[in-house]
């Protein structure tokens, strides 16, 4: 496909942000660009249909929030936010995960999937891959059935893949 080349021109590299030494991959010129931002809803939703039978996407906060429920649209299902702590107002279900400085907590309610559900999860960037391993932890507690992670883009160097094991994984880019 020619998805990398068109994407490749629309996401902008940020030098040093958020912090000293750490180039961002900025994706608001993919988003804002129609023909980028179809493109890349046809390669995410190839790429989850490759996954097998999914019965809902779980979008992981924040930039997670603006590709699942194109995604989930497409497939005909319905959409799950994983969101920061205390930000979801019945009870919920949460999983730390540790960052450079600090920990960080994501949460689902405890109700957001059935057992047995398959759920796709999707976010933006794959860095270090303590985000979507703490997402596919609260979704093995609700008894789910994690049938894949999908990301836009893949940073392989900080070797965010190992810490995804026993989940099938796919990235449309790598930088
Ligand atoms: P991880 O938990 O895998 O270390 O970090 C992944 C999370 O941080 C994702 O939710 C993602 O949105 C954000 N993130 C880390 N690095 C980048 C980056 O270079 N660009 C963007 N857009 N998000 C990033």
């Amino acid at each position: 496909s020619d998805y990398p080349q068109v994407a490749d021109g629309l996401i902008r590299a940020i030098e040093n942000w958020p912090e000293d030494g750490v180039t961002f991959r900025d994706i608001t010129p993919l988003l804002a660009d129609p023909q980028g931002l179809s493109a890349t809803v046809t390669a995410l939703v190839d790429e989850a249909r490759a996954f097998g039978p999914i019965d809902v996407v779980a979008g992981v906060e924040a930039r997670g929030f603006l590709l699942a429920p194109l995604i989930a649209q497409e497939l005909g299902i319905g959409l799950v936010p994983v969101r920061k702590a205390g930000k979801l107002p019945a009870d919920v279900l949460s999983e730390s995960y540790s960052l450079e400085y600090g920990d960080a907590v994501v949460e689902i309610h405890t109700d957001a999937v059935t057992a047995g559900s398959r759920v796709l999860i999707v976010d933006d960037v794959l860095a270090t891959g303590g985000t979507l391993a703490a997402a596919v932890r609260l979704f093995e507690r609700a008894e789910a059935q994690v049938a894949g992670a999908l990301v836009l883009i893949e940073l392989p160097a900080l070797r965010g893949r190992d810490a995804l094991v026993d989940v099938p994984l796919t990235a449309l880019l790598e930088y």
